[in-house]
Protein backbone atom coordinates (compact mmCIF):
# COMPACT_ATOMS: atom_id res chain seq x y z
CA UNK A 1 0.00 0.00 0.00
CA UNK A 2 2.59 2.63 1.01
CA UNK A 3 4.54 1.96 -2.23
CA UNK A 4 1.69 2.78 -4.28
CA UNK A 5 0.48 6.23 -1.97
CA UNK A 6 4.65 7.31 -2.73
CA UNK A 7 4.23 6.75 -6.36
CA UNK A 8 0.43 8.82 -6.24
CA UNK A 9 2.36 10.87 -4.29
CA UNK A 10 5.05 12.03 -6.73
CA UNK A 11 2.22 13.17 -8.80
CA UNK A 12 0.17 15.62 -6.42
CA UNK A 13 2.94 16.97 -5.42
CA UNK A 14 5.55 17.66 -8.38
CA UNK A 15 8.21 19.81 -7.33
CA UNK A 16 9.32 21.92 -4.52
CA UNK A 17 7.16 25.03 -5.61
CA UNK A 18 4.17 22.67 -5.84
CA UNK A 19 4.71 21.12 -2.17
CA UNK A 20 4.99 25.24 -1.07
CA UNK A 21 2.00 26.44 -2.94
CA UNK A 22 -0.05 23.82 -1.40
CA UNK A 23 1.00 24.84 2.52
CA UNK A 24 0.33 28.67 1.42
CA UNK A 25 -3.02 27.32 0.08
CA UNK A 26 -3.96 26.14 3.56
CA UNK A 27 -2.89 29.24 5.77
CA UNK A 28 -4.94 31.33 3.06
CA UNK A 29 -7.67 28.95 3.31
CA UNK A 30 -7.40 28.88 7.30
CA UNK A 31 -7.32 32.89 6.96
CA UNK A 32 -3.72 33.98 7.93
CA UNK A 33 -2.81 37.51 7.52
CA UNK A 34 0.37 36.80 7.50
CA UNK A 35 2.69 33.82 6.45
CA UNK A 36 6.29 32.96 6.45
CA UNK A 37 8.19 30.89 4.58
CA UNK A 38 11.58 29.68 5.60
CA UNK A 39 13.85 27.67 3.53
CA UNK A 40 16.57 25.89 4.71
CA UNK A 41 19.22 25.39 1.88
CA UNK A 42 16.80 26.65 -0.65
CA UNK A 43 14.55 24.01 0.45
CA UNK A 44 16.67 21.15 0.30
CA UNK A 45 17.14 20.85 3.77
CA UNK A 46 13.79 21.35 4.80
CA UNK A 47 10.94 24.10 4.32
CA UNK A 48 8.77 25.61 6.67
CA UNK A 49 4.96 27.76 6.22
CA UNK A 50 4.09 29.80 9.78
CA UNK A 51 0.78 31.07 9.67
CA UNK A 52 -1.47 33.03 11.99
CA UNK A 53 -4.54 31.62 10.63
CA UNK A 54 -7.37 29.55 12.77
CA UNK A 55 -5.20 26.50 13.86
CA UNK A 56 -5.40 23.06 14.05
CA UNK A 57 -8.25 21.61 16.47
CA UNK A 58 -7.26 18.64 18.40
CA UNK A 59 -9.97 16.37 17.09
CA UNK A 60 -8.32 16.97 13.92
CA UNK A 61 -4.85 15.91 14.60
CA UNK A 62 -4.73 12.21 13.92
CA UNK A 63 -6.43 12.18 10.63
CA UNK A 64 -5.04 15.25 9.61
CA UNK A 65 -2.68 14.07 7.33
CA UNK A 66 -4.68 10.72 6.30
CA UNK A 67 -5.59 10.57 2.34
CA UNK A 68 -8.67 11.94 1.69
CA UNK A 69 -9.10 13.81 5.33
CA UNK A 70 -10.39 17.53 5.03
CA UNK A 71 -12.33 19.56 6.95
CA UNK A 72 -13.29 21.80 3.70
CA UNK A 73 -16.03 20.13 2.55
CA UNK A 74 -18.58 21.33 4.21
CA UNK A 75 -17.59 25.05 3.65
CA UNK A 76 -18.55 24.29 0.10
CA UNK A 77 -22.55 24.76 -0.89
CA UNK A 78 -22.30 22.09 -3.88
CA UNK A 79 -19.94 19.27 -5.37
CA UNK A 80 -19.48 21.59 -8.19
CA UNK A 81 -17.60 24.45 -6.55
CA UNK A 82 -16.10 21.78 -4.29
CA UNK A 83 -14.32 20.17 -7.33
CA UNK A 84 -13.26 23.30 -9.02
CA UNK A 85 -11.59 24.48 -5.84
CA UNK A 86 -10.09 20.52 -5.81
CA UNK A 87 -10.07 20.49 -1.74
CA UNK A 88 -9.25 17.13 -1.90
CA UNK A 89 -7.38 16.60 1.61
CA UNK A 90 -4.22 15.45 -0.49
CA UNK A 91 -1.14 18.10 0.09
CA UNK A 92 -0.58 16.80 4.15
CA UNK A 93 -0.56 13.49 3.32
CA UNK A 94 1.29 13.35 0.11
CA UNK A 95 3.95 15.34 1.99
CA UNK A 96 4.72 12.68 4.70
CA UNK A 97 5.04 9.94 2.34
CA UNK A 98 7.37 12.15 0.59
CA UNK A 99 9.55 13.83 3.36
CA UNK A 100 8.86 14.65 7.11
CA UNK A 101 6.39 16.19 8.37
CA UNK A 102 5.82 18.20 11.68
CA UNK A 103 2.73 20.52 12.62
CA UNK A 104 2.94 22.75 15.05
CA UNK A 105 -0.82 24.54 16.39
CA UNK A 106 -3.04 26.25 17.98
CA UNK A 107 -6.44 27.43 17.63
CA UNK A 108 -8.42 30.22 19.71
CA UNK A 109 -9.53 27.57 21.87
CA UNK A 110 -6.12 26.44 23.68
CA UNK A 111 -4.10 27.64 25.48
CA UNK A 112 -1.03 25.62 24.77
CA UNK A 113 0.24 25.01 21.13
CA UNK A 114 0.20 20.80 20.08
CA UNK A 115 3.71 19.54 18.37
CA UNK A 116 2.50 17.04 15.97
CA UNK A 117 5.06 14.68 14.36
CA UNK A 118 4.06 12.04 12.04
CA UNK A 119 5.35 8.90 9.89
CA UNK A 120 5.73 7.75 5.97
CA UNK A 121 2.15 6.72 6.26
CA UNK A 122 0.19 10.10 7.85
CA UNK A 123 0.34 7.93 10.86
CA UNK A 124 0.59 10.51 13.91
CA UNK A 125 3.29 9.55 15.98
CA UNK A 126 3.87 12.02 18.42
CA UNK A 127 2.14 14.48 20.07
CA UNK A 128 3.44 17.06 22.81
CA UNK A 129 2.71 20.16 23.88
CA UNK A 130 4.53 23.68 23.02
CA UNK A 131 4.60 27.39 23.19
CA UNK A 132 3.22 29.37 20.08
CA UNK A 133 0.87 32.05 19.35
CA UNK A 134 -2.70 31.01 17.49
CA UNK A 135 -1.88 29.90 14.01
CA UNK A 136 0.06 26.93 12.10
CA UNK A 137 3.50 25.88 11.46
CA UNK A 138 4.21 23.24 9.08
CA UNK A 139 7.81 21.67 8.64
CA UNK A 140 8.64 19.38 5.70
CA UNK A 141 12.57 17.89 5.97
CA UNK A 142 13.83 16.17 3.41
CA UNK A 143 11.26 16.44 0.36
CA UNK A 144 11.62 13.09 -1.72
CA UNK A 145 13.82 11.20 0.39
CA UNK A 146 11.74 8.66 0.14
CA UNK A 147 12.57 8.34 -3.57
CA UNK A 148 15.65 8.29 -3.93
CA UNK A 149 15.96 8.50 -7.51
CA UNK A 150 13.56 11.51 -7.38
CA UNK A 151 15.30 12.05 -4.24
CA UNK A 152 18.74 12.79 -6.36
CA UNK A 153 17.13 14.85 -9.34
CA UNK A 154 15.57 17.28 -6.59
CA UNK A 155 19.27 17.87 -5.36
CA UNK A 156 20.35 18.25 -8.50
CA UNK A 157 18.00 21.09 -9.38
CA UNK A 158 17.55 22.42 -6.62
CA UNK A 159 18.64 25.94 -7.80
CA UNK A 160 15.88 25.61 -10.39
CA UNK A 161 13.03 24.28 -8.13
CA UNK A 162 14.07 27.25 -5.68
CA UNK A 163 13.52 29.97 -8.87
CA UNK A 164 10.45 28.27 -9.65
CA UNK A 165 9.35 28.75 -6.02
CA UNK A 166 10.70 32.41 -5.94
CA UNK A 167 8.24 33.46 -8.40
CA UNK A 168 5.54 31.54 -7.44
CA UNK A 169 6.06 33.83 -4.25
CA UNK A 170 5.73 36.33 -5.93
CA UNK A 171 2.64 36.05 -7.68
CA UNK A 172 1.02 35.47 -3.98
CA UNK A 173 2.86 38.52 -2.74
CA UNK A 174 0.84 40.60 -5.79
CA UNK A 175 -2.02 39.04 -5.62
CA UNK A 176 -2.77 38.66 -2.00
CA UNK A 177 -4.65 41.74 -0.41
CA UNK A 178 -4.21 41.84 3.76
CA UNK A 179 -1.61 39.50 3.63
CA UNK A 180 1.97 39.81 4.90
CA UNK A 181 4.15 37.13 3.22
CA UNK A 182 7.89 36.77 4.16
CA UNK A 183 10.52 34.45 2.21
CA UNK A 184 13.73 33.54 3.75
CA UNK A 185 16.60 31.64 3.23
CA UNK A 186 18.97 29.81 5.19
CA UNK A 187 21.85 28.27 3.70
CA UNK A 188 25.07 25.80 4.97
CA UNK A 189 26.58 28.68 7.18
CA UNK A 190 23.51 30.22 9.04
CA UNK A 191 23.02 33.32 6.57
CA UNK A 192 19.85 33.73 6.65
CA UNK A 193 18.71 36.23 4.06
CA UNK A 194 15.51 37.85 2.68
CA UNK A 195 13.42 36.90 -0.34
CA UNK A 196 10.83 38.38 -0.18
CA UNK A 197 8.88 40.60 2.22
CA UNK A 198 5.69 42.33 1.61
CA UNK A 199 3.77 44.85 4.33
CA UNK A 200 0.51 42.61 3.34
CA UNK A 201 -1.19 45.93 1.81
CA UNK A 202 -4.66 45.91 0.77
CA UNK A 203 -3.90 46.99 -3.04
CA UNK A 204 -2.30 45.30 -5.42
CA UNK A 205 -0.36 48.48 -6.60
CA UNK A 206 1.32 48.76 -3.58
CA UNK A 207 1.93 44.95 -3.90
CA UNK A 208 3.88 45.93 -7.28
CA UNK A 209 5.68 48.61 -5.74
CA UNK A 210 6.93 45.75 -3.22
CA UNK A 211 7.26 43.16 -5.66
CA UNK A 212 8.55 44.92 -8.92
CA UNK A 213 9.59 47.95 -7.51
CA UNK A 214 8.51 51.52 -8.53
CA UNK A 215 10.53 51.71 -11.83
CA UNK A 216 8.62 48.79 -13.36
CA UNK A 217 5.29 50.09 -11.85
CA UNK A 218 5.61 53.39 -13.34
CA UNK A 219 5.51 51.88 -16.98
CA UNK A 220 2.44 50.10 -15.98
CA UNK A 221 -0.66 50.97 -16.84
CA UNK A 222 -4.29 49.41 -15.07
CA UNK A 223 -5.80 46.85 -17.02
CA UNK A 224 -9.91 46.22 -16.83
CA UNK A 225 -11.33 44.60 -18.88
CA UNK A 226 -15.05 43.19 -19.06
CA UNK A 227 -15.13 39.78 -21.45
CA UNK A 228 -18.60 38.99 -20.76
CA UNK A 229 -21.43 39.79 -18.43
CA UNK A 230 -19.48 37.25 -15.76
CA UNK A 231 -16.08 37.29 -16.22
CA UNK A 232 -13.63 40.34 -16.21
CA UNK A 233 -10.03 40.72 -16.23
CA UNK A 234 -8.16 43.13 -13.72
CA UNK A 235 -4.28 43.97 -13.23
CA UNK A 236 -1.54 46.06 -14.98
CA UNK A 237 0.25 45.55 -18.42
CA UNK A 238 3.11 47.22 -19.69
CA UNK A 239 2.53 50.57 -21.27
CA UNK A 240 3.44 50.07 -25.22
CA UNK A 241 6.67 50.14 -25.21
CA UNK A 242 7.88 50.02 -22.50
CA UNK A 243 7.87 46.60 -20.90
CA UNK A 244 11.02 45.30 -19.49
CA UNK A 245 10.40 41.66 -19.12
CA UNK A 246 14.05 39.74 -20.53
CA UNK A 247 12.33 36.66 -21.99
CA UNK A 248 8.70 34.75 -22.44
CA UNK A 249 7.07 34.38 -19.34
CA UNK A 250 9.47 36.88 -16.99
CA UNK A 251 7.50 38.96 -14.44
CA UNK A 252 3.79 37.82 -16.03
CA UNK A 253 1.57 36.42 -13.43
CA UNK A 254 -2.14 35.13 -14.20
CA UNK A 255 -4.44 34.51 -11.74
CA UNK A 256 -7.78 32.91 -11.57
CA UNK A 257 -9.80 34.14 -8.79
CA UNK A 258 -6.48 35.09 -7.01
CA UNK A 259 -5.18 31.99 -7.37
CA UNK A 260 -1.95 31.97 -9.17
CA UNK A 261 -2.22 29.60 -12.23
CA UNK A 262 -0.21 29.34 -15.76
CA UNK A 263 -1.53 30.91 -19.04
CA UNK A 264 0.92 30.28 -21.90
CA UNK A 265 -1.71 30.97 -24.22
CA UNK A 266 -2.50 34.42 -22.87
CA UNK A 267 1.34 35.02 -22.28
CA UNK A 268 1.70 34.19 -26.17
CA UNK A 269 -1.01 36.15 -27.45
CA UNK A 270 -0.50 39.15 -25.39
CA UNK A 271 3.50 39.48 -26.27
CA UNK A 272 2.40 39.08 -29.58
CA UNK A 273 -0.07 42.19 -29.60
CA UNK A 274 2.48 44.27 -27.64
CA UNK A 275 5.35 43.13 -30.51
CA UNK A 276 3.71 44.57 -33.17
CA UNK A 277 3.51 47.95 -31.66
CA UNK A 278 6.97 47.93 -30.48
CA UNK A 279 10.23 47.21 -29.11
CA UNK A 280 12.71 44.28 -28.25
CA UNK A 281 11.30 43.29 -24.90
CA UNK A 282 8.64 41.75 -23.11
CA UNK A 283 6.01 43.18 -21.74
CA UNK A 284 5.18 42.76 -17.93
CA UNK A 285 1.72 41.75 -16.97
CA UNK A 286 -0.21 41.10 -13.95
CA UNK A 287 -3.77 39.68 -14.97
CA UNK A 288 -6.30 38.24 -12.34
CA UNK A 289 -9.47 37.08 -14.07
CA UNK A 290 -12.63 37.13 -12.25
CA UNK A 291 -14.74 34.21 -13.29
CA UNK A 292 -17.79 32.04 -12.07
CA UNK A 293 -16.29 28.91 -10.60
CA UNK A 294 -18.42 27.05 -13.27
CA UNK A 295 -16.53 28.50 -16.07
CA UNK A 296 -13.43 26.83 -15.57
CA UNK A 297 -11.71 23.90 -14.44
CA UNK A 298 -8.18 23.60 -11.73
CA UNK A 299 -8.45 20.19 -11.63
CA UNK A 300 -6.57 18.70 -14.94
CA UNK A 301 -3.47 18.83 -13.26
CA UNK A 302 -2.88 17.65 -10.16
CA UNK A 303 -0.91 20.67 -8.91
CA UNK A 304 -3.29 22.72 -10.12
CA UNK A 305 -1.57 25.10 -11.94
CA UNK A 306 -2.91 24.70 -14.98
CA UNK A 307 -6.80 25.61 -16.14
CA UNK A 308 -9.44 25.17 -18.47
CA UNK A 309 -11.94 27.68 -19.27
CA UNK A 310 -15.10 26.55 -21.06
CA UNK A 311 -15.76 28.90 -23.17
CA UNK A 312 -11.42 29.68 -23.83
CA UNK A 313 -12.65 30.88 -27.50
CA UNK A 314 -14.45 33.92 -26.84
CA UNK A 315 -12.15 35.06 -24.02
CA UNK A 316 -9.30 34.93 -26.49
CA UNK A 317 -10.90 37.26 -29.02
CA UNK A 318 -12.02 39.36 -26.51
CA UNK A 319 -8.76 39.68 -25.09
CA UNK A 320 -7.26 40.14 -28.50
CA UNK A 321 -9.81 43.30 -29.04
CA UNK A 322 -9.05 44.48 -25.68
CA UNK A 323 -5.16 44.53 -25.71
CA UNK A 324 -5.12 45.31 -29.39
CA UNK A 325 -6.57 48.72 -28.84
CA UNK A 326 -3.82 49.37 -25.80
CA UNK A 327 -0.90 48.40 -28.20
CA UNK A 328 -2.45 50.08 -31.12
CA UNK A 329 -0.23 53.15 -32.18
CA UNK A 330 -3.51 55.77 -32.02
CA UNK A 331 -3.64 54.91 -28.83
CA UNK A 332 -0.56 56.63 -27.38
P1 LIG B 1 -7.22 20.13 1.98
O1 LIG B 1 -6.55 21.48 1.97
O2 LIG B 1 -7.53 19.66 0.60
O3 LIG B 1 -8.37 20.05 2.95
P2 LIG B 1 -4.73 19.23 3.06
O4 LIG B 1 -4.06 17.90 3.07
O5 LIG B 1 -4.01 20.35 2.37
O6 LIG B 1 -6.15 19.04 2.46
O7 LIG B 1 -5.02 19.64 4.56
C1 LIG B 1 -5.79 18.77 5.37
C2 LIG B 1 -6.53 19.54 6.46
O8 LIG B 1 -5.58 20.04 7.41
C3 LIG B 1 -7.27 20.77 5.99
O9 LIG B 1 -8.56 20.44 5.55
C4 LIG B 1 -7.29 21.64 7.22
O10 LIG B 1 -8.33 21.25 8.07
C5 LIG B 1 -6.02 21.28 7.93
N1 LIG B 1 -4.94 22.27 7.70
C6 LIG B 1 -3.84 22.09 6.93
N2 LIG B 1 -3.04 23.17 6.97
C7 LIG B 1 -3.64 24.07 7.78
C8 LIG B 1 -3.31 25.40 8.26
N3 LIG B 1 -2.18 26.02 7.85
N4 LIG B 1 -4.18 26.01 9.10
C9 LIG B 1 -5.31 25.38 9.50
N5 LIG B 1 -5.68 24.14 9.11
C10 LIG B 1 -4.86 23.49 8.27
MG1 LIG C 1 -4.77 21.90 1.12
Amino acid sequence: KSVVHRICSGQVILDLSSSVKELVENSLDAGATSIEISLKDFGEESFKIIDNGCGISPNNFKVLALKHHTSKIADFPDLQSLTTFGFRGEALSSLCALGKLTVETRTKNESVASHLTFDHSGLLTCEKKTARPIGTTVTVEKLFSTLPVRGKEFSRNIRREYGKLVSLLNAYALIAKGVRIVCTNTTGKNTKSVVIKTQGSNSMKDNIITVLGNNIFTCLEPLSISISDSCEVEGFLSKPGQGSGRKLGDKQFFFVNGRPVDMPKISKLVNELYKTSSSKQYPIMVMNFIVPTRAYDVNVTPDKRKIFFSDEGSLMRSLRESIEKIYSPSHC
